[in-house]
């Protein structure tokens, strides 16, 4: 097994992980329900698209937008 020569000092563990924080997600205010849901997608939770019910409302789609 590999073994690390040197302990990772707090500054390098710390310049690793500036990577690492969770941003985020882009997202728009559905105009029918008001809903957040993610930009140029059919809303999750009306099924509305571009003024208009393109898929069955209630049913849960994928990319839910979490804020
Ligand atoms: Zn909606």
């Amino acid at each position: 097994m590999a073994v690390p020569k040197k302990k990772t000092s707090p500054s390098r563990r710390g310049m690793r992980r500036s990577h690492q924080a969770v941003r985020i997600e882009a997202h728009a205010e559905c105009p029918n329900c008001g809903e957040a849901k993610r930009p140029h997608h059919v809303c999750s939770h009306c099924g509305h698209y571009d003024g208009r019910e393109v898929a069955a409302a209630g049913k849960p789609l994928k990319g839910v937008v979490r804020l």
